[in-house]
């Protein structure tokens, strides 16, 4: 069976998406820890981070990395953190944690309230400052 973020991938379930490319998409987490968090995905079903082809994890690394520097032009970021986890959605992930400041809690159990109409405008931000 498809995993939920094969789902959002083919449009099957609502995202706000970030970004995609031929092998790779972007889009905000539904229950971010900061404002502005993303989680990247290889369109491959794959669970396991550390099970991705060599080229696969390369080339996600290198789509994350275009993602980050967007999040950092939209928003007022010190920088953006990268967190794996995997522990929720069997579908390899990587969560990009934007920071604003050095006291920030950047734990995946830290949720944050972020309105529909919020999480609407950052999509719109964000992306329009990513290049893929
Ligand atoms: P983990 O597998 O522990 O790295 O966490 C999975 C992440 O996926 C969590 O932060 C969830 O909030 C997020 N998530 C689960 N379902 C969705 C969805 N439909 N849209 C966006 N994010 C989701």
């Amino acid at each position: 069976m498809a995993t939920i973020f094969t789902k959002i991938v083919r449009g099957e379930i609502p995202s706000y998406k970030i970004a995609e490319n031929d092998t790779h998409f972007a889009f905000l987490d539904i229950n971010p820890i900061a404002e502005g968090h993303t989680l990247v995905i290889p369109k491959k079903e794959i669970d396991y981070v550390f099970d991705l082809p060599d080229e696969l994890l390369g080339e996600t690394l290198v789509f994350a990395k275009k993602v980050a520097h967007g999040i950092d032009k939209a928003l007022d970021t010190i920088r953006t953190g990268i967190i794996v986890e995997g522990l929720e959605v069997p579908h390899a992930h990587i969560h990009l944690v934007p920071i604003y400041s050095v006291s920030q809690n950047v734990s995946l159990r830290n949720k944050v309230d972020v309105t529909e109409d919020r999480m609407k405008e950052l999509a719109e931000i964000i992306s329009a400052e990513v290049k893929v």
